[in-house]
């Protein structure tokens, strides 16, 4: 039997684009029947997991029949010692995506308004959406730069939140500490500032900051923070938000008793402590950025300097085409039309063999035009 029904949906929800993710490894090996599929398109990290964290895991397995710490207390205390701050100013969430969500569902009324730098992370707009808020969007400058006086003047009394991606994805550039104290300084008292810090310990930049500063000194700002990217922990979706405890218990009332799962939460734990991965981590990006930067200088590709672990490089024109070209070879990046930089491809830094493989890849069909 065919029942028709007619079940309306939410109006805000005609305005929810679907996330485009990276392609995955697994779609492309079957759809092109090849074994070694290199993925450089989701800024993950090249050397694998922490592998403190797997060792931690696999002594935690028989206890999985017991429901999560729904306080995430050790990791909390584990972050407020790491960043000498109290345990109350930290929310663990299931990946930093579900944190947005989170922020939005608490300060988000219908009608507000929420400033978005542009190009960057599309997740603040899903946010923003989800709630039935305006997304005010304020672009970068020709060289991906932010500019923080036009943040300003997009700022109207209906404005709850900014959002700001530093290191941003994906451009790779960054907001500098006096460039923030500024803009934090200009904004009325209404205005929460999201600082999305996902990349933040690969910034090398003197003058970068990951905001922490701007929460210990009580301004209204709360830092984004990630497991997946430095410490290779994507697949168990963990993230973290930092800020002043009152709006810390605020979104701890929209959250979920168990949304970080109990592998994700000892699995950061460890993985906080494994100063070697990190180490390798690090090291590792430095040197595969070279090799790209050296490689793209090489073949005239004009490049923006990246203080994350993946890199904007303008192709022209024919970058989707390119774009496609490389899938054929089994190496995924990403393609820039998805925001709005239809001659760029934006490459995670991979290990050396893997940055090797593209090199290759790209000098090869950019010589032969095809
Ligand atoms: C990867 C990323 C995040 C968070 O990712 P999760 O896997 O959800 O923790 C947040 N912001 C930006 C800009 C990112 O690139």
């Amino acid at each position: 039997m065919n029942h028709s029904f007619h079940i309306p949906v939410r109006g805000t929800l005609r305005n929810l684009a679907p996330y485009s993710p990276g392609k995955p490894i697994w779609e492309l090996q079957n759809e092109l029947g090849l074994s070694n599929v290199v993925k450089l398109a989701s800024n993950e990290n090249p050397l694998g997991p922490s592998p403190k964290a797997l060792e931690a895991i696999a002594l935690s397995l028989s206890d999985l029949h017991r429901y999560p710490d729904a306080g995430t207390v050790r990791l909390r205390q584990a972050l407020a010692a790491r960043h000498m701050m109290a345990p109350e100013q930290f929310i663990v969430s299931n990946g930093g995506d579900e944190l947005i969500t989170l922020i939005a569902e608490t300060f988000l009324e219908p009608g507000d308004e929420v400033i978005v730098c542009s190009p960057s992370f599309s997740e603040y707009e899903f946010g923003a959406h989800l709630m039935g808020a305006t997304v005010v969007s304020v672009p970068l400058d020709p060289s991906f730069q932010f500019v923080s006086e036009a943040i300003v003047e997009a700022v109207t009394a209906r404005t709850r939140w900014i959002c700001l991606c530093s290191p941003n994805n994906p451009t790779g550039t960054y907001l500098s500490r006096d460039a923030l104290h500024r803009l934090l300084d200009a904004l009325p008292e209404h205005v929460l500032v999201l600082l999305d810090a996902a990349y933040s310990q690969f910034a090398t930049a003197s003058d970068y900051t990951d905001g922490l500063e701007f929460v210990r000194a009580g301004y209204p700002v709360i830092v984004l923070q990630t497991f997946s990217k430095l410490y290779g922990l994507a697949g168990l979706r963990v993230g973290y938000g930092t800020a002043h405890e009152a709006l810390i218990r605020q979104i701890v009332k929209v959250k979920e008793p168990f949304n970080v799962n109990a592998l994700a939460q000892i699995a950061a734990t460890a993985a906080l402590q494994d100063e070697e991965h990190v180490r390798l981590t690090l090291e590792a990006n430095q040197e595969g950025k070279r090799q790209l930067y050296h490689a793209f200088q090489k073949m005239g590709l004009s490049y923006t300097e990246s203080m994350g672990n993946f890199m904007l490089v303008e192709i022209g024109a024919e970058a989707n085409r390119i774009y496609e070209a490389l899938l054929a070879r089994g190496i995924i990046v990403r393609y820039g039309g998805i925001w709005n930089l239809p001659r760029h491809l934006r490459i995670s830094v991979g290990n050396r063999e893997e940055n090797a493989g593209l090199i290759r890849a790209l000098a090869d069909i950019l010589a032969c035009g095809k």
